[in-house]
């Protein structure tokens, strides 16, 4: 019975999330002394998953795949799973996996622990340690169902890289006409997705305007990083609905998130909470978001930001 791990790709390429998860089940799966089977939807060279600690990979290549579907991805994990008699099964907390793995909890009969944020515990890797409260809080949460489902969070797990790669199956399961149709719109193809990204760069309505946006794409592109923005600039249409991160839009877990004109209002902190570094530019030093800031300048965006552009494009 070996530990069976979704791995997520997009386009073809796999996610850095889906070698984070893989790792971790290969730590899941040295603690059980038993093997990882991983589940590749579409990918290209799924054999370099062995790399990050997959024996074997099921590999799943068809059209009506090709966009993400939340009830068709938990139905062809759950066939895999049910196939190779996985009693565990691990995929990340990703934002696809917020509406694939509560529906492949239903689908396995497990017991579901979500946003996993360290390693699998030595006593046992059944125990584990999720962010709760809109990552305000930690809780230890043990899976005590017979098939047990775990999400862990990006940058939970250090990437585990070896030599070796991976035996390639090829894997063609039921797809069931679920009478939804999911077509996937690329609309910024040369830019960094902020799922993706180390580093992610936040406006808010401090910016007055969507004209001003200039300096935050410059800073990004300075960087090799994502744009993102606060609800009420996606709300007044300055930029796209997929930029507005927080609470009730996209999470963020970047190493760097700097946030120029934001508050910090809670349910913007609860989607990027599980950053590693935040940095805030803010004219107001009583704004909420210095409080939960590593780093912080007190100034106006129209200035540090051209600034910071100059010296970084100087370096
Ligand atoms: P503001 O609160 O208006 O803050 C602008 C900031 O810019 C201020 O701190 C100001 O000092 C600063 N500033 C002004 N001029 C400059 C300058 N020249 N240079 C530098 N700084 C400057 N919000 C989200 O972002 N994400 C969510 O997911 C989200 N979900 C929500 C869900 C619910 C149910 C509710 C009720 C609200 C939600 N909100 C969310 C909204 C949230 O409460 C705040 O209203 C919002 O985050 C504020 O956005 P902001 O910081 O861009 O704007």
């Amino acid at each position: 019975m070996s530990v069976l791990v979704y791995t997520e790709s997009e386009q073809g390429k796999f996610k850095k999330v889906a070698f984070e998860v893989a790792s971790y089940a290969r730590a899941v799966a040295d603690q059980l002394g038993t093997s990882v089977t991983a589940i590749s939807i579409n990918a290209e060279d799924p054999s370099i998953l062995g790399a990050y600690g997959v024996t074997k990979v099921l590999n799943i290549t068809d059209e009506k795949l090709s966009a993400f579907n939340a009830k068709s991805y938990a139905n062809v994990i759950n066939q895999a799973a049910d196939e190779q008699g996985s009693k565990v099964v691990i995929v990340s907390s990703s934002a696809d996996s917020k509406y694939l793995a509560p529906l492949l909890a239903i689908a396995l009969k497990a017991g579901y622990a979500s946003n996993v944020v360290a390693a699998p515990s030595s006593i046992s890797p059944f125990t584990v340690k999720r962010t709760a409260f809109t990552n305000k809080a930690f809780n230890e949460t043990s899976i005590s169902t017979d098939i047990k489902l775990i999400g862990v969070s990006k940058n939970a797990f250090g990437l585990k890289e070896n030599e070796t790669e991976a035996e390639v199956t090829n894997y063609s399961p039921s797809i069931p006409e679920n009478g939804v149709h999911v077509e996937s719109v690329d609309k910024a193809t040369d830019k960094v997705t902020i799922a993706d990204a180390e580093i992610v760069i936040s406006g808010g309505r401090g910016l007055k305007g969507p004209e001003n946006w200039g300096m935050i794409e410059d800073l990004a592109e300075v960087l090799g990083a994502a744009t993102a923005c606060s609800k009420p600039v996606s709300d007044l249409g300055w930029r796209p609905h997929g930029e507005h991160v927080g609470q009730t839009g996209k999470p963020v877990a970047s190493n760097l998130y700097i946030a120029i004109g934001i508050s910090g209002a809670i349910q913007h902190l609860a989607g990027i909470n599980a950053s590693k570094v935040k940095l805030v530019i803010n004219t107001d030093p009583e704004a909420p978001f210095f409080k939960a800031a590593d780093y912080g300048v007190v100034g106006d965006a129209f200035e540090v930001v051209p600034a910071l552009i100059e010296k970084l494009k100087a370096f």
